[in-house]
């Protein structure tokens, strides 16, 4: 089956607020083994909302949409749907029942404006709304449906829970979806893609490139009769793409840097530690951010000036002769850092923020040492020069590195 949403409200289009709701719908289409075909923004207008959902019934089997079915004038989903299917709304006693119950429990009385919302057309049945006024409409015309519900996230995804997923799930036997996501770093968007391009351009299963901050994801999608059998038209590709691309894969489907590298330290039994200069604290940061990193994170300093480098031990002569923007102090960092807390791996990242020069380099001239027993991994790095980029990518390049690093080192 396929399917389209549409997102109604004015505010959308004037760039007031974010659709948010069309995302989260598309998040859970693809393992219910629907396809979503189209997603469009339309204002409250009448006429082009009846135009879009006769396009819409026309082109696709199921409509999502979310917003205008509140009870104000400028809210016209009912009415464009009701138009479109050519139906006249009338109102329903027990749903007006209903909605006067809601406002009786809150004690107020219950607006007249608020009548709209117990309407219905003959196609349609009501939604059950547990955490709002506005009931959502299920159309049914010629195989196809409508399914309206209301803009606030708190409702629709409530309504969903309760209502829509089941009956959607029922529906629709036919097919299931798997996705696989293989994240690398350390070679750019063209490189990944000439080195897997035989497996572009398949509907099934698909393959997608995608640029991210933490490196170049690779998204393998497969449409089947049953998990078992999409797995296993993955297996191939996913295969294939590990053998050309493995010195440069650090993680898959929803991993983080963090929580990657957390997990291979745990298992192993190791520890790191960190001393940052330019990531101003964005890597212990990161780093925390991973739920057990206490188990293997033994702790971290920000030095962001000589003294305060000096101050952590970091070798006054080493300063002096190499710079602070320099490899030779990213070592020195990462070795102070390591003996200083006896960890097993140990992190030293040094380099320009910006806007201006430092010591001559440029802003985004980054090197970054891991310290692993006596030996120290050197990586410099050259980042675009805005301050949060620069930040994001050395943290991301320091950790999806040392994920590889203790492979390698401890397999
Ligand atoms: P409405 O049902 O059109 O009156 O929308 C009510 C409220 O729901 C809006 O003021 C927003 O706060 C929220 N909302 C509506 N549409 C969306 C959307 N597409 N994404 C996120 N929030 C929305
Ligand atoms: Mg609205």
């Amino acid at each position: 089956m396929n399917a389209e949403i549409i997102s109604i409200g004015t505010e959308l289009l004037m760039g007031e607020l974010t659709d948010t709701n069309a995302s989260w719908i598309a998040g859970r289409l693809p393992p219910l083994g629907i396809q979503l075909q189209w997603v469009s923004i339309i204002g409250d207008d009448l006429p082009k909302l009846t135009q879009a959902f006769r396009d819409g019934m026309a082109r696709s089997d199921i409509i999502f949409t979310t917003g205008g079915l509140g009870p104000t004038q400028d809210d016209l989903t009912r009415e464009a749907v009701a138009a479109a299917l050519d139906e006249t709304p009338q109102v329903q006693e027990a749903e007006l029942d209903n909605l006067r119950q809601w406002f009786r429990n809150r004690g107020q009385d219950m607006p007249a404006h608020n009548v709209k919302q117990a309407h219905l057309i003959p196609s349609a049945a009501f939604i059950t709304n547990r955490n709002g006024t506005a009931p959502g409409w299920w159309a049914q015309r010629d195989g196809k449906h409508v399914i309206c519900m209301p803009g606030p996230p708190g409702e629709n995804r409530a309504m969903w829970a309760d209502e829509i997923d089941h009956r959607l799930k029922s529906m629709i036997d036919t097919e299931v979806t798997i996705t696989r996501n293989i994240k690398t770093l350390g070679l750019g968007e063209a490189s990944v893609d000439e080195i897997v391009s035989e497996y572009f351009g398949l509907e099934n299963p698909y393959l997608g490139i995608y640029s991210k901050a933490d490196g170049i994801h690779l998204r393998i999608i497969a449409r089947a009769a049953d998990a078992a059998a999409a797995r296993s038209m993955i297996a191939p590709v996913e295969d294939a793409i590990h053998d050309r691309l493995a010195p440069y894969i650090w993680g898959y489907d929803d991993e983080t840097p963090e929580l990657s590298v957390g997990a291979a330290l745990l298992q192993r039994g190791l520890t790191l530690s960190t001393m940052e200069s330019v990531s101003g604290g964005f890597l212990a940061n990161t780093i925390t951010e991973a739920p057990d990193s206490s188990q293997w994170y033994r702790g971290g300093s920000v030095a962001y000036t000589i003294p305060a480098l000096l101050a952590q031990g970091v070798d006054a002569v080493i300063l002096e002769t190499h710079g602070v923007v320099s490899q030779q102090t990213a070592n020195a960092m990462a070795r102070t850092a390591q003996i200083a807390t006896a960890s097993d791996f140990a992190i030293g990242v040094t380099g320009v923020l910006g806007p201006h020069e430092f010591e001559g380099h440029r802003p985004g001239t980054i090197h970054i040492a891991i310290a692993h027993g006596s030996d120290v991994r050197e990586f410099p790095l050259r980042t675009p020069p805005r301050r949060l980029v620069i930040k994001r990518r050395s943290c991301n390049t320091a950790l999806t590195e040392l994920r590889k690093l203790i492979s390698d080192v401890a397999p």
